[in-house]
């Protein structure tokens, strides 16, 4: 094993989303397999402290860590490729590097000095990379760089990495650039020279990418690798293909077989192991070979880029393997949802689950359409949001308030059966100062979390600002909505059943963020199972 932390630094060019986070993570996966500990950071390039200000249609769904850190989804994908837990030094962004060095800077830490992008920001980058190494944890750490070498905003990232590869030394670090190899129809050709100006523009920055990763739709020629390696200083087995694959988690496979590992950890002089990976491929084998399917409803207000629910959609695919079945996801606007033609479009489904978020929009949509698979017993998995309409639903339709609402909907509703939290209510920032991260959660054991989970207390991630009122707790409960899950401190309300519906659980928490391949999430797997039953039986 490794004495000293290497590193991998994973740049990307041409053009954005060519998939660096999957790449990262599916390097990852095989380092991994090898017994190597290895984790992945990811540096955004932009100005914004974290992502949780971001809107979702922006930048995608806001994953959150046990540590309560609001990151970038692809620290999701880290997270379910590796089955380890992510934190806050996993994900830093350039509002994050300033922020703290501007903090230095008025505490008189550089007193008397002129404080530069070089070295101040390029020195606090490279803290931020070696934070993870330095703790002893890991024997590799994979950085991915957000953005496209040749942005404004990319360059302190690129002459840090330039920095660190010089300081680290030969075989403790290299740079994999991810780059875009284009099919041109007309012609009928892959075409080299964006990935050889890509290249050219990492140099301008100093940097020498070690290993290509080159996104294709069509298999690359040995010509065509040879030219590459022979315009782009790298060996020809650094020209590694990454060709279309029918699911993300087909990656590391394709990567094994390019052998990117084993260049990687040649040019690392570590020693290369067969990867391990059995319950890997399980999961592939039954994820790829389905005996039956169900169609999920998921009702949300941005269902239209499927970056906004993304743990929720590969959650389902873990769930979906362990039951066999193949999970479609019929993607619901709430927007468009109201009593006249709920039957209409939910009718069909075999389970209905109502997403989380934040304001007003579409939130009357799911309150029909939770009434509807209420009374029509279809299995419901309600998250964060999606609890807390359910627990308005049953407000306004069995306990008959009919002004029941979230405070955060309407601020002055004689009924807030659900209300904003007392320690929420003097927060005025917006960033970053939700109730966060992993709290615990005490169940009760004669119901369906209690059974699902067969544990007494769990730990799950949290984002919200608003919470179950207690006030309403004996009422709901008298009518037949049971809280089964609770803070054991404060007593809030993490989880609502309806025990004479086959399933209905709301979760406060975000049950998706700690679904994994390995550890595919309890919740996600006994919702499939209960939609196949009532398939089933319908
Ligand atoms: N908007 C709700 C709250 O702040 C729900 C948040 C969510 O779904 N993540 O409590």
């Amino acid at each position: 094993m490794a004495t000293t932390t290497k590193y991998i630094f994973v740049t990307g060019g041409v053009t954005s989303s060519l998939g660096k986070g999957i790449i990262a993570a599916s390097l990852a996966k095989l380092l991994q397999a090898q017994g190597y500990r290895t984790t992945i950071q990811k540096l955004d390039p932009y100005i914004n402290i974290d992502p949780g200000t971001l809107n979702p249609y922006e930048h995608g769904e806001c994953y959150v860590t046990d540590d309560g850190a609001e990151t970038d989804l692809d620290l999701g994908h880290y997270e379910r490729f590796l089955n380890v837990p992510t934190s806050q030094a996993n994900n830093v962004t350039t509002g994050r590097i300033y922020q703290s060095v501007i903090e230095k800077e008025r505490r008189g830490e550089f007193l008397g000095k002129t404080v530069q992008v070089i070295p101040h920001i390029t020195d606090e980058i490279k803290h931020r990379i070696q934070i993870l190494g330095r703790s002893g944890d890991y024997d590799i750490v994979i950085t991915e760089i957000g953005g496209t070498v040749g942005d404004i905003e990319s360059l302190p990232y690129v002459e840090s990495v330039r920095q660190l590869k010089w300081e680290l030394g030969e075989n403790n670090a290299l740079v994999i650039h991810l780059t875009l190899v284009p099919y041109l129809a007309a012609a009928g050709e892959l075409k080299t020279k964006p990935t050889q100006h890509s290249v050219k523009t990492l140099m301008e920055g100093g940097v020498q990418a070690d290993i290509l990763v080159c996104r294709t739709e069509h298999e690359l020629s040995q010509d065509i690798r040879h030219k590459l390696a022979r315009f782009c200083n790298v060996t020809p087995d650094s020209v590694i293909q990454s060709i279309d694959a029918s699911t993300i988690y087909d990656v590391p496979n394709l990567m094994l077989e390019e052998g990117l590992d084993t260049v990687v950890l040649r040019k690392l002089s570590l020693e290369r192991k067969t990867p391990d990976l059995t319950q890997w491929n399980t999961f592939i084998k039954r994820h790829k070979n389905p005996k039956s399917e169900v169609t999920i409803g998921l009702i949300g207000k941005y269902v239209e880029l499927q970056d906004c629910y993304k743990s929720i959609l590969e959650a389902f695919i873990h769930a979906g393997a362990v039951n066999e079945v193949k999970v479609t996801v019929e993607s619901i606007h709430s927007e468009y949802l109201n009593e006249d033609n709920v039957k209409a479009m939910l009718s069909h489904l075999d389970g209905v689950l109502v997403a989380p978020g934040f304001g007003e929009r579409g939130i009357e949509g799911k309150i029909d359409a939770i009434k509807y698979v209420r009374e029509h017993n279809i299995p419901f998995f309600g998250i964060c949001l999606g609890m807390q309409m359910a627990v308005i639903e049953f407000s306004r339709n069995v306990l008959g308030l009919k002004d029941a609402n979230s405070s955060e909907m309407d601020e002055h509703t004689a009924n807030p059966v659900i209300n904003l939290m007392e320690d929420q209510k003097n927060v005025t920032d917006k960033g970053g100062t939700m109730r966060l991260g992993a709290w615990d959660c005490k169940l009760e054991s004669n119901s369906i979390v209690g059974k699902v989970y067969n544990t007494k207390t769990i730990k799950e991630r949290h984002r919200h600002r608003y919470e179950f009122n207690s006030d309403y707790k004996k009422q709901i409960e008298d009518k037949g909505m049971i809280a089964t899950g609770l803070n054991p401190d404060t007593n809030l309300v993490e989880i609502v059943e309806i025990p004479s519906h086959p399933w209905f659980v709301g979760v406060q928490y975000h049950p998706e963020y700690k679904s994994t391949v390995e550890s595919p999430h309890p919740l996600f797997v006994a919702f499939v199972a209960a939609a196949l039953k009532h398939k089933k039986n319908n």
